[in-house]
């Protein structure tokens, strides 16, 4: 998606570790236009796959997600990664180790959100190692939902997320495909 390409390339930083900051408009401030293109786009590509409902991760899946939902005209759904105090009842989970913040949380989705006839896209705003993505993939299987694929903001292709969804025949879109963040630069695959 050329307009997102455009704004990394504007207002991205690199950090250390291979981390693309994006916190004007994705991770921290929002940038809603921005998001609601990515709704479209996602909900373009997945507009015959018969999906039920989205599912995120929160806080950054959270943006993406509704727009997402929105355009697909289907509820949003998105697994928390502290079990609240009001959430007593049944609840999938799926431990998750966070790329950024080198910690394991356990993600949680109250069972009477997902169902065993629901056709779930999975969205999320990175795709790195994929740990998130598998924590989801997780979440639907105990629900015996079908996952009918997973959109990403933003894909770091060169890490492992991307190949095992592909070895896994799980379908990936992805609005931007990064395949180097080296020397402190954003490297969009594809690029010379
Ligand atoms: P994974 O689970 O695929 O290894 O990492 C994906 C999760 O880690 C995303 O949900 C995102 O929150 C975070 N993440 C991974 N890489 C980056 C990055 O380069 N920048 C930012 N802002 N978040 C990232």
């Amino acid at each position: 998606m050329k307009l997102l390409e455009d704004r990394i390339r504007r207002d991205g930083d690199v950090l250390p570790g291979n981390v693309l900051k994006i916190n004007s408009f994705l991770n921290h401030q929002v940038d809603p236009e921005l998001m609601m293109a990515a709704g479209q786009e996602f909900a373009r590509l997945f507009k015959d796959s018969g999906v039920t409902k989205v599912l995120t991760c929160e806080a950054s899946g959270i943006a993406p997600g509704v727009m997402a939902a929105y355009e697909l005209h289907v509820p949003m759904v998105f697994a928390r990664k502290k079990k609240p105090a009001t959430l007593n009842d049944a609840v999938y989970w799926a431990d998750v180790y966070s790329y950024t913040k080198k910690v394991t949380n356990q993600i949680c989705v109250e069972q009477k959100f997902l169902h065993n006839d629901d056709k779930l896209l999975i969205i999320d705003d990175f795709l790195a190692n994929g740990e998130a993505v598998k924590g989801m993939i997780s979440v639907a299987q105990q629900a015996n939902a079908q996952v009918v694929g997973v959109g990403v903001v933003v894909a770091k292709t060169f890490q492992g997320g991307t190949a095992w969804l592909k070895e896994h025949n799980v379908r990936l879109e992805a609005l931007a495909k990064i395949a180097s963040l080296a020397d402190g630069q954003v490297h969009f695959a594809g690029e010379q």
